[in-house]
């Protein structure tokens, strides 16, 4: 039986990952050090006998004694908040980690996926984004322990094909969401939701004339799978190009969830791009894939998930003021 390698297993994509590959028949070997992910997501799939867990930080080397047919490298904090908090967590994962990874490869034959992201186009100043837009990134601004800690994910990766000859996949990751995001994890969609179920107010940042395009989750692994799967090297971006301003997308979570919430004016963070959406034609092409979920669509499965998490978090939070 064929077994793959995932590290971030226990977080959002990475848990998603996981259950895909044992529906295909793989054994899975799940490493999270569960710094942003959570043993929950994947609880479930430890049942199955086909799926282990090992707590580590991949920074550091890991030995694995198993024949292993792919490593699929998905560790990193990933949400801007997250890697703020942990700026030198996200620069090792991103360098020793990958390299760790790229190593454990190496030694088993296994095919290397690299999660990269829409990030290492930083600001951009062509849009969409093709794969050949090498992307606008300050180097030493707050963005930059992620943006450049994937840039330099990437070219180990491309390295590690051209010097050792190891089979590589680079997937550039757009905004994802769906089940599994953490409620706390400051990205927009979930913010969004959770506030709006609270009847709290939305918390814009800037005046919200931003973009972001945003994939549901399924679409995403979808993608991610497939690519694995292809005979492509370069790095393809993966994402849903439907466009929306952040107030587009507020106005539509309110709608959906029929919330009276309110709309809060914050400060933009700095760095924060000023659009974003992915040129999908290599996608399109080479793994015959596109997005097919549409937000709408993707919001109305995510956000019964949220509606349980937040009552039983406000029932916990009313049990322990009792
Ligand atoms: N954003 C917002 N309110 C929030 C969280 C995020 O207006 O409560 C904005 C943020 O400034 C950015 C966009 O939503 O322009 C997407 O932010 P996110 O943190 O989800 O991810 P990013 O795409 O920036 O990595």
């Amino acid at each position: 039986m064929k077994r793959v390698l995932i590290t971030g297993a226990a977080g959002f994509l990475g848990s998603h990952l996981a259950d895909r590959f044992l529906l295909e028949g793989y054994n899975v070997i799940a490493v999270d050090n569960l710094i942003t992910g959570s043993s929950e997501n994947i609880s479930n799939l430890q049942e199955d006998g086909r799926l282990s867990f090992i707590n580590h930080d991949i920074s550091k080397p890991l030995y694995i004694e198993e024949e292993l047919d792919g490593v699929l490298h998905f560790a990193s904090p990933a949400s801007p908040v997250d890697y703020l908090d942990l700026p030198i967590q996200t620069l090792k994962v991103g360098s020793l980690g990958t390299h760790n990874m790229l190593g454990l490869s190496l030694a088993k034959s296994a095919r290397f996926l690299l999660a990269s992201t829409s990030e290492v186009y930083g600001d951009p100043e062509v849009h969409p984004q093709p794969e050949g837009y090498c992307g606008q990134v300050d180097p030493v601004g707050l963005r930059g322990v992620y943006d450049e800690a994937k840039r330099f994910a990437e070219a180990m990766t491309m390295a590690y094909h051209r010097y050792h000859g190891l089979e590589t996949r680079i997937v550039r990751i757009f905004n994802t969401y769906g089940p599994r995001m953490r409620p706390e994890d400051g990205r927009v969609v979930s913010n969004f939701i959770v506030q709006a179920l609270r009847g709290e107010p939305l918390t814009i940042y800037g005046d919200g004339s931003q973009t972001r395009s945003f994939c549901y989750v399924d679409d995403e692994i979808e993608g991610i799978f497939r690519l694995f799967n292809s005979n492509r090297t370069e790095p393809t971006n993966i994402g849903n190009p439907d466009e929306y301003t952040i107030v587009e997308l507020a106005d539509l979570i309110i709608e959906e969830i029929g919330s009276d919430s309110e709309i809060e004016s914050l400060p933009l963070p700095e760095g924060d791009p000023n659009v974003r959406q992915p040129d999908i034609s290599v996608a399109m092409e080479v793994l015959d894939w596109e997005a097919i979920t549409p937000l709408r669509d993707g919001l109305k499965k995510t956000i019964p998930y949220f509606k349980n998490l937040v009552e039983s978090m406000d029932a916990r939070a009313r049990t322990l003021a009792d």
